[in-house]
């Protein structure tokens, strides 16, 4: 593959619903579309960064600046066959994972298209469907949290995500727990606590939780050992597994009982394979993370999400759970068993709508490569 311009395009695109976590409430989806072009095909990526701020270092305005001085200038023009070799250049690169994967994800999918098959087969992917989630912010009262989570058990999801933060917390899991004693249920802190919160983790063990999911700093591995020994819920482990080592580390120290893996948290599709092996190996599950992808974002997560030791439910949910209209062809619709269908057709799977997202574009930015 040998890129020979990028756009650069940014989206403002309107959710149906405010999600509030415990570090901020995102208003409205920020994400960057990639558009690559070689002799032979087009490709789309999408970074998250914009869209849900806060919860790493990276952001919209990180992201471009990273890619337009460093990231594409190492490929561009250059031919590259494998996606490996894309970390190879990259290496001199310190951190800006979601810009990485960003870039990244595109030589997976020109790959894809070389050889006729979905990015699900490349990945080794064999599933057709995959359990969808449905994750849900912050509300002002357990009611109304009870109300949301009737309103998508009706719509068909299976299993519910709750984010929560001291203070709301206990009363809210235990009002879902008695409304839907039975339902597959997970809670998620984004680091909102410390061990002086013991005796709330503790009580969370009542209700039987698939898990609680980064509950200690978003850096941290030690802590969550500790809290994990006194624990009977596995926690799930997201913001601090950067990478294949801090998977390695965190299942040394038994700081988790699974690992969730987003890949653009994880600079790309190579190492989010590298730690669903290492997980595999050491009979830790994994499960698939999002970041308020669009269409594209989430044809990328379900090509991988199939993989063997994914034995967690997503996170992800139907296209019409955050927009109004998504920007690809076909959306991912629910199906009535609570999946999302796998994409089959050759490389991303799904077309992008370039109608609805010239709709979106509130800036775009042409990169090309400057021939000697
Ligand atoms: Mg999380």
């Amino acid at each position: 593959m040998k890129i020979e311009r990028v756009d650069l395009i940014q989206l403002h695109m309107p959710i149906k619903q405010s999600y509030e976590t415990s570090y901020g409430i995102i208003e409205h989806a920020e994400p960057l579309i990639l558009k690559f072009y070689t002799e032979d095909f087009t490709v789309f990526t999408e970074c998250s960064a914009g869209s849900v701020r806060g919860f790493s270092y990276e952001t919209m305005g990180t992201a471009l600046e990273v890619l337009r001085q460093n990231i594409i200038p190492a490929v561009m023009g250059r031919e590259i066959s494998d996606p490996l070799e894309f970390h190879q250049l990259c290496k001199g690169f310190r951190g800006h994972p979601m810009a990485k994967a960003s870039v990244e994800n595109a030589f997976w999918i020109y790959k894809a298209l070389e050889k006729k098959q979905s990015l699900a087969e490349l990945l080794g992917n064999q599933k057709d469907r995959l359990i969808a989630g449905a994750g849900i912010g912050i509300q002002s009262t357990p009611e109304a949290l009870v109300k949301l989570v009737d309103q998508y058990l009706e719509e068909g999801y299976t299993k519910i995500k709750v984010k929560i933060k001291p203070g709301q917390d206990l009363k809210y899991v235990a009002a879902v727990r008695k409304s839907h004693p039975q339902i597959a249920l997970m809670v998620d802190a984004n680091n909102a606590y410390s061990l002086d919160d013991i005796d709330t983790m503790k009580a969370l063990d009542e209700f039987d939780l698939l898990m609680i999911e980064q509950p200690l700093a978003y850096d941290d591995i030690y802590y969550h050992a500790k809290l994990q020994s006194q624990l009977k819920t596995p926690i799930g482990l997201d913001e601090s597994i950067n990478g294949p080592y801090f998977a390695q580390l965190a299942i040394e120290l038994k700081a988790c009982g699974c690992i969730n893996i987003k890949q653009c948290r994880v600079a790309g599709l190579a190492r989010a394979r590298e730690i669903h092996d290492i997980c595999a190996d050491a009979g830790i599950g994994v499960w698939c993370g999002g970041m308020l992808e669009t269409g594209i974002g989430r044809a990328i997560l379900l090509a991988l999400s199939g993989l063997p030791n994914f034995t967690y439910p997503m996170d992800i949910g139907a296209s019409d759970k955050y927009f109004f209209q998504d920007i690809v062809e076909p959306e991912f619709k629910l199906n009535s068993d609570g999946t999302l269908s796998v994409p089959k057709a050759p490389g991303l799977g799904v077309e992008v709508n370039e109608e609805v997202l010239d709709r979106y574009t509130v800036a775009r930015e042409v990169i090309r490569f400057r021939h000697k």
